[in-house]
């Protein structure tokens, strides 16, 4: 047993070359010869299993603390692997703030597949378990919601559950394993879009999935091999790459929000920020600060009303204007007009994201920078 920061570089043992190469081969082969025509081999097709995508697959089961971990060619179709595991007229309690492609992914295709759905604030424990019915096989929510940082108690959904005998899925991809391990709390299923911070550099596309059982293996391997978005070798390469810096990056990134933060909170032109650790007396800190070991770089703040949040995030020169976030740059959206355009204005202001809601994903650039530009945009509103 060794500590994570050493699972992140030597967590999955491949050893299966001859070369003494330090890193796992990149298998560019879509089959593999037989000894003969009638005795079985480990790998035969690469879309059923390949080795590079195995370790990969290892190295986030031995992170999260799972029974076995799926590489996807990206978050939503780790997430279209997982839901296909129930049943036309099964019942899902959804979290009312999960990532927009999820929700589109529910209600545009599984709708229409049969799955039924109920969206709930995830935080509220007594609406969870209202919103349980007799069909209900499962609760699917992120841990810190996006762009408002809600945090949802992973330890107390389980218990909820487990009362039930449903499963709890976690989409954790704002946390990696670094900060939380959704298992270890008692969550039967963890997702991740690989795409942010396991990935780390904005060069892929890619989604990972882990489970506690012997039987959820078996039905997400069934998902995976035969609705067949697996994750190319190359990618499964690239994430494998990303992971052994996930906490040096991470440690520094927080470090960055922190000072962000601070500046922020003296800012007269910011009306509000969200991150746990701006109001200690919240439930979103309590529950964060007992179920995580860091509040991870992603937030979001308001500009005080009457000041112009567009002309804002358009001043920023370090910042790139840009969807996504967990890399090594820094990243700036406007909920209102990027992420979350496709939600009418009136519903939008309802569930909290204000027109001058602004969302910052910070990466390792120098905290000094990173204020420096924020300054100088604050300025060009101020004229
Ligand atoms: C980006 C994201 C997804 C979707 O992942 P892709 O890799 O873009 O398919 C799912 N959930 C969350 C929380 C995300 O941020």
């Amino acid at each position: 047993m060794v500590d994570f920061n050493t699972e992140l570089i030597h967590g999955a043992v491949v050893n299966d070359n001859h070369t003494g190469a330090i890193n796992p081969p990149i298998y560019n082969s879509s089959t593999f010869a037989f000894d003969d025509a009638t005795t079985p081999i480990k790998w035969d097709y690469a879309r059923s299993g390949n080795p590079t995508r195995e370790a990969l697959e290892e190295l986030i089961k031995t992170l999260e603390g799972g029974y076995r971990g799926f590489g996807f060619a990206s978050g939503l179709s780790a997430i279209h692997g997982v839901l296909s595991i129930f049943q036309p007229g099964d019942h899902l309690v959804v979290g009312d703030t999960v990532y927009g492609g999820t929700f589109s992914q529910l209600n545009d295709y599984f709708k229409r597949w049969g799955l039924e759905i109920t969206a709930v604030n995830t935080q509220d424990l007594a609406a969870v378990k209202n919103a349980i019915k007799s069909n209900t096989k499962a609760i699917y929510f992120e841990t810190f919601s996006n762009p408002l940082l809600r945090v949802t108690d992973v330890a107390a959904i389980s218990r909820i559950a487990k009362a039930h005998h449903i499963l709890e899925i976690v989409d954790n991809t704002l946390l990696t394993p670094y900060l939380q391990k959704p298992l270890q709390l008692g969550a039967d299923i963890v997702i991740h879009s690989a795409t942010k911070y396991l990935g780390g550099h904005s060069d892929v596309i890619a989604g990972l999935v882990v489970v506690n059982s012997e039987s959820l293996a078996d039905k997400i391997y069934f998902s995976q091999n035969r609705l067949g978005g697996t994750l190319s070798p190359e990618t499964s390469n690239l994430v494998r790459r990303g992971i052994q810096t996930l906490s040096v990056r991470l440690d520094r990134q927080i470090d960055n929000t922190n000072r962000v933060i601070a500046y922020l909170k003296s800012n007269d032109l910011v009306a509000k920020i969200n991150y746990p650790s701006v109001n200690p007396q919240s439930d979103d800190f309590e529950i964060a600060s007992r179920t995580t070991k860091g509040f991870g770089a992603v937030l979001s703040f308001e500009i005080t009303a009457g000041y112009d949040a567009i002309k804002f995030v358009n001043s920023l020169k370090l910042f790139k204007i840009a969807v996504s976030l967990g890399a090594v740059e820094s990243l700036v959206e406007l909920p209102a007009t990027m992420t979350h355009f496709e939600i009418p204005r009136d519903e939008r202001l309802k569930i909290g994201i204000k027109d001058e809601l602004i969302r910052i994903a910070i990466g390792l650039e120098s905290a000094d920078d990173l204020i420096n530009d924020l300054k100088q945009a604050f300025a060009q509103i101020q004229k």
